[in-house]
């Protein structure tokens, strides 16, 4: 099979050069090679297997606390008779199963919610397949196939997947960086000529940034934070977007590969190493709040999980397995200490502007 290095030489050689979005869309999805396309990028599940590792594996408690909000905000939207329950990037299906394990007991909740998984993945959607069990669900290929009802959407480090551009500031203004085959074969970067038609697509805090800055921009995550936003502004639900990244635009690089839990050259080897970049809140925001729907956050995830109860959760756990006891209350601080998950990852909720903020924005 042809190697992606050797798909993207080929499209190098007819194109010139490609955007680092391009790049990284081709690296992470592209249909026979790309990193999420070829088999599970989690491996076993603790520190020595896979690439990385998320929330949702570190501790069954955050997808049981994310489950109980999506209770708690059914509920407080009506408890509409249908309502959808979207995951957006469900990786190996764990959040999925634990939210609903958490839920089964809510009066109505299992009646009422339909589980779609919007997923890229033939083999994450198999995993996912095996985690859900019985449980009907319905996969689909974008966010844009959601149907139209009542929604509640939950993503987490899902739009740090998705593709970024980049740009660096010149004297002569915002010139994009870009993909290209350097003489031995290799891929490199490289700066096209500074463009006016940049300057707009920059967070406005970094536009007059000094000469040397580069900038990140998400296009794929503000379409869809937008149209979170429009359908939110029209239709009972909310959306819960958690992720990594700083609340106020920052400049970059962030884009990074990781393979094996090690930092990995973003160019090298294409298609083997996870690709992300941190998620710009401010943006996500202000896009999504142009569309029509009320924001809150982004908070903690730390303060976000406190407030719905970790600590409680933890002590039943640790009660229920007394020899799990120091593995809990380890899991519970990675996801929360300021100093690990706590800050660093965020947590923004969408909702329609008559709700009022959800469990755990109240304080917000
Ligand atoms: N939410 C999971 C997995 C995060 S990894 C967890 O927390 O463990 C990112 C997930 O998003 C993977 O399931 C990947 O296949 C999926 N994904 C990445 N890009 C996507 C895209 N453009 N459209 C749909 N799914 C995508």
């Amino acid at each position: 099979m042809q190697s992606l290095l050797d798909h993207l030489r080929a499209r190098l050689n007819r194109e010139g050069a490609l955007t680092v979005a391009d790049f990284m869309g081709e690296a992470l999805t592209h249909p026979l090679s790309g990193y999420y396309m070829r088999g599970d990028p989690f491996g076993a599940p603790g520190p020595a297997g896979g690439d990385f590792i998320t929330a949702p594996e570190i501790s069954q408690m955050f997808g049981e606390l994310i489950g109980v909000w999506c209770a708690e905000t059914w509920m407080r939207l009506g408890q509409p008779a249908h309502c959808l329950l979207v995951e957006l990037g469900p990786g190996r299906g764990t959040l999925m199963a634990d939210a609903l394990r958490a839920t089964r007991q809510v009066p109505g909740f299992f009646d009422a919610i339909d589980v779609h998984l919007v997923e890229v993945s033939p083999a994450l959607r198999e995993r996912q397949r095996e985690a859900l069990g019985a449980h009907e669900v319905t996969w689909l290929g974008n966010v844009g196939q959601i149907p139209e009802a009542p929604m509640l959407v939950i993503a987490n480090e899902f739009f740090d997947a998705l593709p970024v551009r980049q740009f660096e500031q010149t004297f002569e203004g915002w010139a994009e960086r870009l993909v290209v085959l350097a003489p031995d074969g290799n891929l490199s970067f490289a700066l096209a000529a500074p463009s006016p038609a940049n300057r707009v697509l920059i967070p406005t805090a970094l536009r007059d940034a000094p000469v040397g800055t580069l900038a990140e921009v998400c296009p794929a995550g503000l379409n869809i934070a937008a149209f979170l936003g429009h359908r939110l502004a029209r239709q009972p639900g909310a959306a819960l977007i958690v992720d990594y990244g700083p609340a106020t635009p920052t400049a970059g690089p962030t884009l990074q590969a990781l393979r094996r839990h090690r930092r990995h050259e973003v160019l090298e080897e294409p298609g083997t190493a996870d690709l992300t970049a941190h998620v710009d809140f401010a943006s996500l925001a202000q896009a999504a709040g142009a569309a029509g729907c009320a924001i809150h956050g982004p908070i903690g995830q730390g303060a976000f999980l406190e407030a719905l109860g970790i600590e409680l959760r933890a002590a039943q756990l640790a009660e229920r397995a007394p020899a799990a006891a120091g593995a809990i209350a380890g899991a519970r601080r990675r996801l929360t200490d300021p100093e690990q998950m706590g800050e660093l990852f965020k947590v923004l909720a969408l909702t329609p502007r008559e709700l009022g903020p959800p469990a755990g924005f109240e304080t917000a």
